[in-house]
């Protein structure tokens, strides 16, 4: 074999192991990604069985679930407790007199003066209706998809 008929193959052979190297990062990159798409699926079916369990045994499960079922409203109430704060936090308050914002630790509108007893009423009212809210949260945990 000549020189430049040794180098022609030598390049050709090069090139073949190029396309082998992308191939072989391409078969790796699509194998990846279907092992975590088969994870996903595991995480998500024993979600559902989790979840399946959870509605038809709430009442009534075995001594070996107590531990994420006490675990499960113990979360449930601490979020009931944040989202709770939460309205708190975003809660506005207007004047029953003038209509101006009212900061919730006022008793007296800084606008016009007037006293702010009245909010009290309206506060509890807004605390019923976020505790029918939290009954809302808990009836979709337990509803069937
Ligand atoms: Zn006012």
């Amino acid at each position: 074999m000549d020189f430049f008929e040794q180098l022609k193959k030598n390049v050709t052979q090069a090139g073949q192991t190029a396309v082998d190297k992308a191939k072989k990062a391409a078969d790796l990159l699509k194998l990846r990604e279907q092992i975590r798409q088969d994870k996903r699926e595991i995480r998500d079916i024993t979600y559902r069985i989790g979840k399946t369990y959870i509605s038809l045994h709430k009442d009534d499960y075995e001594k070996e679930y107590e531990k994420y079922f006490t675990a499960l409203e113990k979360v449930k109430e601490a979020l009931a407790e944040k989202e709770k704060e939460l309205q708190k936090m975003q809660e506005k308050i207007r004047c029953t007199e003038c209509g101006a914002e009212i900061s919730p630790s006022d008793d007296y509108c800084p606008k016009c003066g007037a006293a702010v007893a009245y909010e009290t009423e309206l506060k509890e009212e807004k605390v019923l209706a976020s505790e029918e809210e939290e009954d809302d949260i808990e009836d979709d945990f337990f509803e069937d998809e």
